[in-house]
């Protein structure tokens, strides 16, 4: 069946037709390169004309079993028409032909992905038409052989690695090296074995065509959006299938006619530290694919030569030229740039720019430098960085004061260190990450189809290629540590090992990498934990003016205290007593307490514990200095604490002074089937009060610890309740606390400290009677762990493998243990937000789920009117941005509402 479309669908779009306005209705119809082809031609900047088959066509071409709109045709070979008649050449003319690129360009860019064909038109005949054109036949060849290769690998499945082999067959007979240097009796040579090799693989012949070339092109990238490198690097990125991607066919211009011509790659900015400086390579006379895969060493566009750019030598100006360019485009777009360019004779042309690629660290860097520079607005820096992404600046780095052999220098690709066991396929990288093994995958130099070894790769070093190699390109925007063109380095396959100088290395063995230094280092290094650069602060205060929610961190070591504070907590927001007891020299004693059988025995163990806790609570209270501090009473579902083995029930045994058969009986009484649901939380406290009890006291006698040593330490204390399902449960607790507290506090010679009690909120029953929980409280702190397992009936500990199952077929877009689930678990948060408003207007509200630092779900948060999120220390700097960008975006809607305001009522 033809799903419909309308007869008049505008399939074909001219680069220089219409306006091009940079939106995203715009980007999705043409895909980047497209809409930025447009956009340059707009600007009147050098682009070579053409035009873009629009995605629309990819997503009929899917929905119609590979078929094309029946208009589609016609419209291709008007807009060919026109590139003919603006070039002054003829598609297929033998006298003078027009050649072509096709190209892939997604609404999203996914670079190296999708595929590519340049000198498109070229048969045996139009070679000698641009041999005449150029003045050149070695340059008629060159660009044949290359077509034939590109076209034999991309349209006709032919595994480019034949054609590599048959070329070096041909150096080693002419006994050259470099490509650049054979002549064009050599290429002369090459090309029928080239053909030999399609008609051999594919059964078919080089078709000599043009147009049946450019149809097979045109398929081939639309067919290319579902090929495995691309599914895999869209599931990465979280990119929609449906999307497509749009072919965009444009004239060639050719950066291999001689060493006034060049081809490039720039970046606007320094990718890799946001420095504001020109980025890039470049190669004279040559193709574009020759700077991307490597093959010969570019130069850099900074690169002098007695003080003169060494670009300007055989084209002179163009460095000065490139910067404007850049300028230009960057004043235009806003963003750092990548810019991909081709001299021809000393004229420069640009052939693509989209936004660069960047570490984090650029990143900010560039945002913080461009708001200062009034390129963009604060609001507009802060919402120019994805929050997670700042996850990567607290990667730990090599400590450079510990010793350690260095074993060669390569390029420092993208940052960060990363030690791991040495793997040399994608494959066997996937594998062994999958077992949970730490790994550097070891290349020649990467493509397309190590997509998936690098991202289950630490970091990732090759032998060849340059800074805008694949390797670099995808590394870096994936985060991983990479070092390139490392040209001491042998890859051994056979052997199963590395070798750089005199050391080889196993696969399986561990070597580390700085992707900062560019060094390669033998086994496992010291690791130092990142250092807090200007702009991260800069930006982070940024975030903190913008924002309105509290951020604070679960945290209940002094370690983890630290590091809260660090990076910007406000508070703790969650002290989970019962992980304080998880240490070795602990438990026992912790598990003497549960397997009490009598007030007595119980009573005995808590002594134990009490001096523990509250010299726990005392370091933390210093840490947090006067910061509301939110500690939980005992919540732990029991089974995380019974003696699993014989040798922990033995150990009990004899520390508890009882026999092992009275342990294993009390482990038997204890037993739950479903302990998650069991006696846990403030049901806990109800059947033994003591232990509640020991724990309020240990707190208070902490406080009044660490303020009467200094009274500006003194902690904000919240007494927090877990597990609250019913009204009666936190009466109880509210007036045992308050009673306890009181008695403390006058034994201790009538003392204040300053508490309150609240409960956590992590059943739907208490979210829906939060009006009659609410009396009892002075804040609710949401676990929407805890509530997300209760409210969807989904276990948080048995339910990985089914989720993943629910994800990959699309029941659900996203784990709601990961990201709240706004519709269901986040509507109870809603309800008893309102609820226990209605009743107390300024019940303070958190929430301490893991949900807290997760972005999407900060968003939620913030527009449910919470008064804070508190999440993992390492989170904090995500949830100060999330929030921040929650905020603005909030605050931009309430404009658009008012502006629509006025408008409707005429004001
Ligand atoms: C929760 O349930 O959301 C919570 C924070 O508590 P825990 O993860 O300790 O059960
Ligand atoms: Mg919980």
């Amino acid at each position: 069946m033809v799903t419909s479309y309308q007869k008049s669908s505008k399939w074909v779009h001219s680069f220089q037709q219409g306006k091009a306005d940079g939106s995203a209705q715009e980007k999705s119809l043409l895909g980047g390169k497209g809409a930025n082809l447009a956009e340059m031609c707009n600007l009147d900047l050098p682009v070579p004309p053409g035009f873009t088959i629009s995605t629309q066509v990819c997503d009929y071409f899917y929905k119609n079993q590979n078929q094309y709109p029946e208009t589609l045709t016609n419209q291709l070979n008007t807009a060919l028409a026109s590139l003919e008649e603006q070039m002054g050449h003829k598609f297929g003319d033998v006298n003078d032909p027009l050649l072509v690129s096709v190209r892939s360009g997604a609404p999203i860019s996914m670079p190296g992905m999708m595929d590519t064909v340049l000198n498109l038109g070229l048969n045996d005949e139009t070679i000698e038409g641009l041999a005449k054109q150029a003045g050149s036949k070695r340059f008629a060849l060159d660009s044949y052989r290359r077509f034939i290769q590109m076209y034999g690998d991309v349209v006709m499945n032919v595994p480019h690695q034949l054609f590599e082999d048959a070329l070096h067959r041909l150096k080693e007979r002419v006994g050259e090296d470099r490509d650049n240097k054979l002549l064009a009796e050599h290429w002369e040579e090459l090309i029928p074995e080239y053909k030999e090799i399609i008609k051999t693989v594919a059964g078919t012949e080089f078709p000599q065509d043009p147009h049946k070339q450019l149809w097979g092109s045109i398929s081939a990238v639309f067919s290319s959006w579902m090929c495995k490198r691309a599914i895999t690097y869209r599931q990465i990125n979280n990119i929609a299938d449906d999307l497509g991607t749009a072919v965009n066919v444009q004239c060639m211009v050719f950066g291999n006619r001689g060493d006034a011509s060049a081809t490039g790659v720039l970046f606007t900015r320094n990718p890799n530290t946001g420095e504001k400086e020109l980025y890039g390579e470049f190669l004279h006379n040559a193709q574009g694919e020759d700077v991307v895969a490597g093959i010969r060493t570019p130069f850099n566009i900074n690169d002098r030569e007695a003080g003169q750019p060494l670009i300007d030598k055989e084209m002179p100006g163009m460095y000065n030229q490139i910067l404007e360019v850049s300028s230009r485009l960057e004043e235009h777009y806003r963003d750092m740039q990548d810019i991909e360019f081709t001299i021809q004779q000393g004229k420069l042309f640009l052939l693509q720019t989209r936004g660069g690629k960047r570490t984090t660290g650029a990143a900010l860097k560039i945002a913080v430098d461009m708001a200062e520079e009034g390129l963009l607005t604060r609001e507009e820096a802060l919402l120019a960085i994805e929050p997670t992404s700042l996850n990567q600046l607290l990667h730990p780095t090599i400590d450079y004061a510990t010793e350690f052999d260095i074993l060669t220098t390569g390029l420092a690709a993208s940052p960060g260190a990363a030690s791991g066991i040495v793997a040399l396929t994608a494959d066997e990288a996937e594998r062994l990450a999958n077992d949970g093994e730490d790994v550097i995958l070891v290349r020649e130099s990467t493509s397309p189809e190590d997509i998936h070894g690098m991202h289950a790769a630490r970091g990732i070093l090759t032998a060849a290629g340059g800074m805008t190699s694949h390797a670099a390109v995808v590394a870096r925007g994936m985060g991983r540590s990479c070092v390139c063109g490392a040209s001491e380095l042998q890859i051994d396959d056979e052997n199963n090992q590395i070798t750089i100088g005199e050391t080889t290395v196993k696969v399986g063995e561990r070597i580390t990498l700085d992707g900062s230094t560019g060094h390669v280092i033998a086994g496992e290094v010291q690791m130092a934990q990142p250092t807090i650069t200007r702009e991260f602060d800069i930006f982070l205060k940024w975030a903190d003016s913008e924002r309105t929610l509290g951020i604070r961190a679960n945290a209940e070591t002094p370690a983890d205290c630290k590091t809260a504070r660090k990076y910007g907590a406000e508070g703790i927001g969650l002290c989970r007593t019962e992980h304080m007891f998880f240490d070795p020299d602990r438990i026992n004693v912790m598990r003497q307490m549960i397997l009490a059988e009598t007030v007595n025995e119980r009573l005995a163990a808590l002594n134990k514990l009490q001096p523990i806790q509250r010299g726990d609570f005392v370091e933390i209270f210093s840490i947090m200095k006067g910061l509301p501090i939110t500690i939980r009473l005992l919540d732990p579902p029991l089974h995380e604490f019974l003696p699993h083995s014989d040798e922990d029930v033995k150990q009990v045994a004899k520390e508890a002074g009882v026999s092992e058969e009275k342990v294993r009986r009390r482990m038997h009484q204890l037993h739950e089937e479903n302990p998650m649901l069991g006696h846990r939380g403030c049901r806990l406290g109800i059947s033994y009060p003591e232990i509640y009890e020991m724990q309020v006291s240990a707190m208070l006698e902490a406080a009044l610890e660490v303020q009467s040593k200094n009274p500006a330490l003194a902690p904000k204390l919240e007494i927090m309740v877990p597990f609250v399902a019913n009204e009666t449960e936190i009466e109880l607790w509210k007036k045992r606390i308050d009673d306890l507290a009181a008695e403390k506090l006058a034994e201790l010679g009538n003392v204040k400290v300053n508490f309150q009690v609240g409960t956590m909120m992590e059943l739907p029953r208490a979210c829906l009677t939060a009006n009659e929980i609410v009396p009892h409280v002075e804040f609710f702190s949401f676990g929407t762990n805890d509530l997300t397992q209760t409210a969807i009936g989904l276990s948080r500990d048995d339910t990985s493998a089914m989720l993943s199952d629910y994800l990959t077929t699309g029941l659900i877009s996203t784990d709601p243990f990961q990201s709240i689930d706004r519709v269901g678990v986040g509507e109870l948060v809603k309800i008893a937000v309102e609820r226990g408003r209605a009743e107390k207007k300024d019940l303070k509200c958190g929430v301490c789920g893991e949900h807290g630092g997760d972005p999407q779900s900060i968003e939620f948060f913030h527009n449910v009117g919470l008064d804070y999120v508190s999440c993992s220390p390492f989170r904090v700097p995500v949830a100060r941005l999330a929030a921040a960008q929650a905020a603005i975006r909030d605050q931009s809607m309430k404009v658009s509402v008012i502006s629509v305001g006025k408008t409707a009522t005429g004001k």
